[in-house]
């Protein structure tokens, strides 16, 4: 898809998604074991959660990762360039940090209905380590699916998930509560239901994605780029220049890396005739 498609699509996306009223109702779990279930998919949602990335030092929504890199971030390919360029201390404040977004039921709290949980890759495997066990499998099953004891131990870089499955199978709530929940059933099969009260969370993380030149402009990705003495290279491309391959931002940052590194060396040999 053209560029320009993508950014319309995107645009029209955001802003029927800006008009929708969603309101953010997330769980954070307290410390100790609750017991949580978590719902099917609704809507768009391809899976029962939505993965999103985040680089938290740039404060910006990685667009690359909800999209599974179909669409570019500039922050991932700083974090990339400086990968590749073998300086991965400095590579790590762009890393993008991962989260999943999913719906589910606190079942102490089952009268508040549905909750955002947004759990990191430890809480996210936790999970659905019991979903690969055949025993099982699709616990968001509204019906047969299975309840979750979610532990919560330490804080902080120390903090620790665990996940293990209840007893016995159960609905996830009586046929009022489901209706309420996850609205009309769309597809028994497949277990995907067009959203009562739980969010569609693909719309919803999506809201928050900027393009890539807002992403760019937002993270201050650019002025680290642009920091450098090179002059930026013009946006547009001239039509002689149309059957020659395109420089990745990432090749341009590649180049200005060892342009910057060829400046440093070169300046221990430089000879100080300007100055006589
Ligand atoms: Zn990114």
């Amino acid at each position: 898809m053209p560029k320009t498609n993508r950014q319309e699509m995107l645009d029209r996306l955001k802003s029927k998604v800006s008009n929708m009223g969603l309101g953010g109702n997330y769980w954070k779990p307290p410390d100790g074991t609750t017991v949580i279930r978590i719902l099917p998919p609704v809507g768009t949602m391809e899976w029962f959660f939505q993965e999103a990335g985040r680089h938290y030092d740039q404060k910006v929504a990685c667009p690359s990762v909800i999209t599974d890199g179909e669409e570019p971030c500039p922050v991932c390919e700083v974090y990339e360039a400086l990968t590749n360029a073998g300086e991965s201390k400095a590579a790590d404040a762009f890393r993008p940090g991962r989260t999943f977004y999913m719906n589910i039921i606190v079942r102490k709290e089952q009268a508040e209905g549905v909750k955002v949980f947004t759990p990191g890759a430890m809480a996210f495997q936790a999970i659905f380590s019991i979903m690969s066990d055949p025993d099982y499998g699709l616990i968001y099953d509204p019906y047969e699916g299975t309840d979750v004891k979610l532990t919560k131990q330490g804080s902080g870089m120390q903090t620790k998930y665990t996940a293990l499955p209840v007893r016995k199978p159960a609905p996830a709530g009586t046929d009022a509560e489901l209706t309420e929940w996850l609205g009309e059933e769309v597809d028994e099969e497949l277990i995907l239901w067009s959203g009562g009260t739980a969010e569609d969370l693909s719309k919803k993380v999506l809201e928050g994605v900027l393009s890539y030149e807002e992403t760019l402009e937002k993270s201050g990705v650019g002025a680290y780029l642009n920091g450098s003495a090179v002059k930026e290279e013009p946006d547009e491309e001239l039509p002689w220049e149309e059957d020659e391959e395109e420089a990745t931002p990432a090749d341009r940052i590649r180049a200005k890396m060892a342009q910057r590194k060829g400046v440093t060396k070169s300046s221990g040999v430089r000879r100080p005739t300007s100055r006589r």
